[in-house]
């Protein structure tokens, strides 16, 4: 029996628009996948269910569905949007479910320990984003980002409406800056549309970006931590960290290298194989 070496260059993962994937890393290695730019996975030992959340989600969901019962949706062709725990944020069938549990959904799935991706630093097989719409890492891990929100009693979409006594007083006041700067970038944009290069016009665009930036940023600095990396201008994604949760759905890779190319297509991936 002989060793060789070959390199291979890894295609970009499709995004998630929903469905089901096997994912053999995971100790329930059938995984449910949220509508595209949701937020919760559910988890099985069979492809058709019984499905379960990961007990981290827990909270999270709690807060969703007060957030929901504070912050009613509008209403929605879409029964699945009105449900407690809406198809928003899990998958459809899932809040088809909820549906029929209005008063308390939490109990309406079993919860196990340490069933996602976060919990076993397993990057999802699926990407959250298109490239133009986020960076490597939003694409990688989005779908947590948007747990992040939650746990701390935020919803990430669509205005970060907060549960006051859930939200760090430093993040209600990033929302409040947000919603500030937001509201006057919006309105002189309405009123003021002729004169949008002036300088003026600049500062308040200026100020609204770093406010969103800022806001996002304090949630994907937590999900970078959870999952080992750097955060948001602390330097590199640690590269190490990379081929460690890479390794685990790669029996055979063996090195990487990031040089001379580009975002995704940089990770040049080196196997060994038997034959
Ligand atoms: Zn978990």
């Amino acid at each position: 029996m002989t060793s060789r070496r070959k390199e291979t260059i890894l295609e970009i993962p499709p995004v998630s628009l929903g469905g089901v994937l096997k994912e053999e890393a995971l100790p329930m290695k059938w995984v449910k996948y949220p509508n595209h730019y949701g937020t919760f996975f559910t988890f099985s030992e069979n492809e058709t269910g019984p499905w379960h959340f990961c007990t981290c989600s827990e909270t999270p969901l709690t807060n969703l569905f007060e957030l929901n019962r504070r912050f009613p949706p509008h209403d929605n062709v879409n029964k699945n949007r009105l449900a407690p725990l809406d198809s928003l944020h899990v998958p459809d069938e899932i809040a088809e479910i909820y549906l029929k549990h209005p008063s308390d959904p939490i109990s309406a799935f079993e919860f196990h320990d340490k069933l996602c991706h976060r919990c076993n630093l397993i990057t999802p097989t699926m990407r959250y984003c298109h490239e133009m719409y986020g960076g490597r890492f939003d694409q990688s891990f989005g779908w947590y980002t948007n747990q992040s929100y939650l746990r701390y009693g935020v919803n990430p979409r669509p205005w970060y409406e907060f549960l006051e006594e859930i939200c760090p007083d430093n993040i209600q006041a990033f929302i409040k800056e947000f919603r500030v700067t937001h509201g006057a970038y919006i309105l002189e944009m309405q009123n003021n549309s002729p004169a949008l290069a002036n300088d003026e016009f600049n500062i308040l665009r200026k100020a609204y970006n770093k406010a969103a930036r800022e806001l996002k940023n304090t949630f994907v600095n937590f999900t970078r931590e959870e999952f080992g990396f750097r955060k948001v201008g602390e330097g590199w994604v640690s590269e190490t960290i990379v081929f460690k949760i890479t390794k685990q759905l790669h029996h055979h890779l063996i090195s990487f290298d990031t040089t001379g190319l580009n975002g995704w297509k940089a990770w040049s991936w080196t196997y060994t194989s038997r034959i």
